[in-house]
Formats: structure tokens, sequence, C-alpha cells
């Protein structure tokens, strides 16, 4: 067969260009018009290199079925069109062959399909590895942990119906043959403050309108609980009903698959109590106006609230009434006023809900860890919240974009600066490529003396006075001048105060764009105090699970340190999730939301402009193109190929490099241009290379 005629399924029939890197000529505006051109073509998928971009196409397509797993099954990366289920497999082969832990990075802004993402390579990787009775149980704990953790994390938002109000991470874990074995799930920051109130046209978490939707008549009376969505106050009612979500049929599947990841009937039980305990709260009200005192609740709700928490009406009373001060080792108690009860009462039905949450992950962790202690493979998921720019951005999105910005490091980190390490390493001659790092702006944030989250925690817990103003005031003296950071009433700093700004917000230069953050709010949330009262009343509790959640209330632990701050504890996991994803081989999938409406068929060129940009696509193809698109060392490279050439078919005995490579590479007649020598590998240029020589192995 001659040259012209080898062609390859990525060649064959494709739309637009699968690969970024062969975009010619490449522009921003050619890059998006390749995207929209394959999307509205229903190809969603598109490589930049071995990071896919995918985009939302709001419709179910049929590229997720049992032929298209076994299509894609052990075959190489470029062979076939783009697929989230072509990494998944070279990520699952290079785990099992290679003896290399991998993880799947999958980022992207709220509505941008990384959950699904998430679960599609669970389930490619479900689909291909071992089988067998004892496997086939893991695979379904594993996979059934899903459904528990979204009924509990995730909500209806206006970006998304089914938005993670948490960042996930989970190991997954596999024998030497490849088999899974278990897992650990890591969860982050849930966003707690939804439990009791939620921006217009939004819900609550799915599992409170999925129990009252699903629940038997006998299970709601048992959880003192009535069907009606409305008789709850934390339960928003513009929205109750989502089109798409069945709740009552969704209860039964969370029921089914709590069950499948082995809680027992009755720690579902204890969940789901106080689940209705955390709804019930809502309706606690003060008859009162001015300062509550013990008596003076609407009494239905309470009462029934400790009957399913177990515990004495009075102590529940009085931890919503008065405060407990301690001052010079003296007592002293002062009444709560009206608001400062609501506030109690909402930072017990946050914190209740939130611990609750934690102890789910930390009960499934428990029925999918691993028993043995036998080496093991490891391939990480990260599906977490992406950049977030909203009108009002408040201490989660600070919160949330700060992680983003840590992931763009670990990705400027591990592909653009090593693939330039790379060439340099291997001694290949390479021009450098300007991309912009964004270590400067996680400095900010995280640096330990002078970094936002520090001045935050030095404000928290320094004695006086302190606001969110004074928070800003310490901003605004100490990060002056630093040129990703901006403010009214910068001190020290002319060129970088903007009287324009509202004057209880700071402005900070993301990597994905400027974002303004209205700091009320900060020192409350950062904080994240619930009166000493409360936790000792839950403590109190007969009910197990509560008791369990609320260790601090122990007064024979009454001594100890505060609880680390909600950024302190949100800093330290991110630290150790990078770390943990720095030992891994990365994989990414970059999400992309195409439209606002949650629409099928609508491709907004601004929006995904937009995103190109923060995702940093452009740079991302310009390394790539700079380079070379393949490497491989040059034993493994001759081993595969030396069949194609009769000089070094069957038994080559020389060196792999010299002669070896080379004389394979000659035969086949490949232009110079193509390739290069490095070191220890041998580099293409081209995927259409490749492409060739397995097409030709395959003729073989
Ligand atoms: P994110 O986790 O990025 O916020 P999701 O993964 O929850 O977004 O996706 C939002 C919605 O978009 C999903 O509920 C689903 O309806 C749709 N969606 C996402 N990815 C796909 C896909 N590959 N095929 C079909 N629909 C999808
Ligand atoms: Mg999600």
């Amino acid at each position: 067969m001659s040259k012209s005629e080898v062609k390859t399924s990525l060649l064959d029939n494709m739309i637009g260009v699968g690969d970024m890197v062969l975009l010619e000529p490449l522009s921003e505006n050619s890059f998006i018009q390749n995207l929209k051109n394959r999307f509205d073509h229903d190809e969603i998928y598109t490589y930049i290199g071995t990071v896919v971009i995918s985009i939302n196409p709001y419709q179910s397509l049929p590229i997720y079925t049992a032929d298209k797993v076994e299509e894609y099954r052990n075959r190489n990366f470029y062979e076939l069109n783009p697929h989230i289920y072509a990494l998944a497999d070279e990520a699952y082969r290079s785990l099992r062959d290679q003896d290399k832990d991998q993880c799947i990075l999958i980022t992207g802004e709220s509505g941008a399909g990384k959950t699904e993402a998430s679960k599609l390579v669970m389930s490619y990787v479900a689909a291909v590895c071992g089988k067998g009775q004892e496997v086939n149980k893991v695979k379904e704990q594993l996979l059934q942990s899903n459904p528990v953790l979204e009924a509990f994390g995730n909500a209806k938002t206006v970006r998304n119906d089914n938005s993670s109000r948490f960042g996930k991470y989970m190991d997954i874990e596999f024998d030497f043959k490849g088999d899974p074995l278990g897992g650990v799930i890591s969860n982050y920051l849930l966003e707690k403050s939804r439990v009791v109130k939620q921006p217009r046209g939004e819900r609550n978490f799915h599992i409170f309108y999925q129990l009252l939707s699903g629940a038997s008549d006998d299970l709601l009376k048992r959880l003192k609980l009535e069907r009606d969505v409305s008789k709850y106050n934390y339960l928003s009612l513009d929205s109750a009903v989502v089109s798409d979500l069945d709740d009552g049929a969704n209860f039964r599947i969370i029921m089914d698959a709590m069950k499948t990841v082995c809680f027992m009937d009755n720690e579902v039980q204890s969940v789901l109590e106080l689940v209705a305990a955390v709804m019930k709260l809502g309706n606690i009200e003060s008859i009162d106006e001015i300062i509550v005192l013990v008596g003076s609740f609407y009494w239905t709700d309470l009462k029934e609230i400790c009957e399913l928490l177990g515990i004495e009406q009075i102590v529940l009373e009085r931890a919503f009434s008065s405060r407990t001060l301690e001052a010079k080792q003296e007592k002293v108690s002062t009444t709560l006023n009206v608001a400062q009860a609501y506030y109690a009462r909402d930072a017990l039905a946050k914190n209740l809900y939130s611990r609750l949450f934690s102890w789910l992950v930390t009960r499934i962790n428990e029925s999918i860890k691993v028993h043995w202690l036998f080496s093991k493979k490891v391939m990480g998921v990260l599906d977490i919240y992406g950049f977030e720019i909203f009108e009002n951005n408040s201490f989660e999105q600070f919160i949330i974009n700060y992680c983003n910005e840590k992931l763009q490091q670990i990705f400027i980190d591990l592909t653009l600066h090593e693939e330039q390490e790379e060439y340099i390493r291997e001694g290949i001659e390479w021009k450098n490529i300007e991309y912009f790092n964004n270590a400067v702006i996680c400095d900010l944030i995280e640096n330990n003396n002078k970094g936002i989250l520090a001045m935050l925690d030095d404000e928290c817990l320094r004695p006086g006075t302190v606001t969110d103003e004074t928070f800003l005031d310490k901003l605004n003296t100490v990060c002056a001048g630093h040129h990703h950071f901006e403010s009214r009433h910068c001190t020290n700093s002319q060129f970088l105060t903007d009287h324009t700004l509202p004057h209880n917000c700071f402005r900070i230069q993301h990597y994905a764009g400027k974002v303004l953050y209205c700091v009320e709010g900060f020192v409350d949330k950062n904080n994240d105090l619930l009166y000493r009262d409360l936790s000792q009343a839950m403590y109190k509790a007969r009910h197990p699970l509560i008791k369990l959640l609320f260790p601090e209330g122990d007064p024979s632990k009454m001594n100890l340190k505060r609880p680390p701050t909600a950024g302190f504890q949100f800093r330290a996991s991110v630290g150790t999730l990078m770390k943990n994803l720095q030992t891994k081989n990365p994989n990414y999938i970059r999400c992309i939301k195409p439209n606002d409406k949650k629409a099928a068929r609508i491709f907004t060129e601004t929006l995904v402009r937009h995103q190109v940009r923060y995702l940093g696509l452009m740079e991302n193809v310009r390394v790539r193109r700079a380079g070379y698109a393949f490497r491989q060392l040059y034993k493994p490279c001759l081993e595969r190929y030396k069949m194609l050439c009769q000089q070094t078919w069957p038994h080559w005995r020389g060196p792999a490099r010299y002669n070896g490579v080379e004389m394979l590479l000659n035969s086949l007649q490949v232009p110079k241009e193509e390739f290069c020598y490095g070191c220890s590998k041998i580099f293409i240029r081209n995927p259409k290379t490749l492409f060739a020589l397995e097409k030709k192995r395959r003729e073989c």
C-alpha cells in the first residue's frame, strides 16, 4: 500500500479537526470555529494532544453504549474518533500495564458536564476491568456511592439542575491485575449555607424533596414529617418541582444504593431522622420579638425534634434562648435576643447537615476501603467545582476560586512546565513558550504570613471587636501594591486603588478573570462557630449518630482549643490533595458549557470563548504544537514496530536507538522533519505519523 493510501479513522470522515494540534491556521477564532463545527455535528469531544475537551451536549447522545466501550477498549488513544472513553482506556491501561498511578482531573464551570464526565470515566473503567462475583460487588459499591452522595450533596441551581455543591476526589484502588479492590473518597467544602437559605430559583439539597416525595406514609409518620413541602421554611417553594427530576423515584434509588453500599437499616433510619430534624429546625420560631426565654417557642416542631434526637426539651430550649460565656474561669449566662436565636438555630442546622454529610462519606469509605495491604495501583478522579464569577461573590466563591487557582498550578506544573523541562532533559531544541504562571495569585491567597486566608484567620482569632470591615482594612494595608489585588481604599498604593469599587469589596485578578468579592460574612463563615451550649445539647442526645457528630460537646473536652477555621481546613485539605495529585500521572478533561439555557444544539460563541480563555486552552495547544505530539522510549518503540522492517525483524540485537529505531524509520521513509532523537526517547511531531505506523502494524 502506498503512503498516501494510509488512512486512519481519525482522518476518515472527520468532522472538523479532531486534535487541535493539527488545526491550521491556529487562532482563537479557528479554535472556536472548530469546536462549533464539531459540536453542530454532535462531536462533543476534541483533543489537544492528550487533553480531552468536552462540550456539554445537553441531550443524550448514542455514544456511550456497550458497543462503544468495546470499540475503544485496548485501542491507542489517537486511533479512533476523540472520545472520553479513549482517555479512560489510556489511563486504565497505563495503570494496569505500566504500573503508573493515574489521576483524572476534570475542570470546568458549573453545568459544563464535570460530574457526568467523572461518571462516564468510572463506568468505562468498571466495564473493562476484571470480572467475577467479588470484583462485581466492589464495582457496584464504588458506582453506587455516587447516587448517595449526589442526593445529599447536589441541588438544583440556576446553572444546573443537578449541581454538585461539594468537591469530590475519589481514589479507586486496583490490584496488580487491574481488578478493582475498593476506594477512598474525599469531600471538599459542602456549601452548607444552602441548608437554611437558597438563592432565588434554586432548591435545597435533593434529599429533602426526595424524602418528602418518595417516603411511605408510614416512614413519614415515624419521622414526624408532613408530605407537603410548603410546610417547611428551609425548603424553597418556587422551584420545588424540577421537571426532569423525579424526586419520588430517586428516593427509592437512593435507598437501594445505600443498601448496596452496606448501610444497615438502623443507620439509614438514623440518617433520615437527622434530615427530618434539620428540616424541622427551620420551623422553630420564637413567639417573642425581642429576647428569647425558655418556653417562648412555637413548640410542636421543637418537641418533635427533641423526640427524634432523644434530647430533653428543656435542654434544647435553653440552648436556643441563652448562651454561656466564660470569663476568667467564671460562667456567665446571657439571654439571646431574637436575631441571635435565629443565628444559633441556622448555625445548628448547617452544622448538623454538613457533619452528617461528612459522616456519610466516612461511612461509605468504611464500606469501600481496601482491607488487604498489598501493593495497589491507584486511579484518582477529581470532580470539583469550577471557577465561579457571580454577581455577588462571597467567601464560598473565594474558596472555590482559590482551589481552581491551585488546580491551574498543577496543570502548569505538570503539563506546560513539565513539557518544556522534558525537552531540555532530552536535549531537544526548544523555543520557549510564554505562559502566565499563576503562582503569584496562589501566594496572594495562601501565603502563611501575608496571604488573604492567613489574615482572615488572624482577624478571626484576634481578641476585641472583629468585623468584616476590620478584615478588609487589614487587607487594604497588607495587600496594597500586590498586582492582583484591588480595592477602593488600598493604603500605600496609588495605582491599584479603584474608586469605582464598592466600599465593602475587594477584587482579585484571577487567572480566569477579575472577581469582585464582598467581604460581608467572611469573618462569620470562616469562624464557623456553633455556640457551645448547642454542641453540648447535641452531645447529650441519646440519638447514636448525633452524639458522634458533635464530639466537642463532650464536657470533659471543654478545654480543647477551638476547632480550626473553615479557611484553614480548606487550605490544608487542598494542600493534601495537591500533594496526592502530584504523585500521579495526570489526564485532563476540560469541560465547556455551550450555552446558559441548559439547551441542546445552542453554541454561544462568547460564552465558549470566555471558557477557552480561562481554561488556558490556546496556550495548551501552542505548547503542544511547538513540540512533538508523541514520545516513546527507544526500546518499547522498537519492540512495537520492528515487525514493519526486514532489518529489525525478528531478532534485533543492537542498541535500540541507533540503527534500531533509526533504521526502522528510515526504511519506512518517515520524513526527517517528522521526528527527533532525544537522549532516551524518540519524539514524533505529528499524530498522523503514528497512525500510519499503527495501521501498518495491524495490517502486518
Ligand atoms: P457539572 O458537574 O460540571 O456542574 P454536570 O455534569 O452535572 O455538570 O452536567 C449538567 C447536566 O448536563 C447533566 O445533568 C446532564 O443533563 C447534562 N450533561 C452533561 N454531560 C452530558 C453528556 N455527556 N451527555 C448528555 N448530557 C450531559
Ligand atoms: Mg457537578
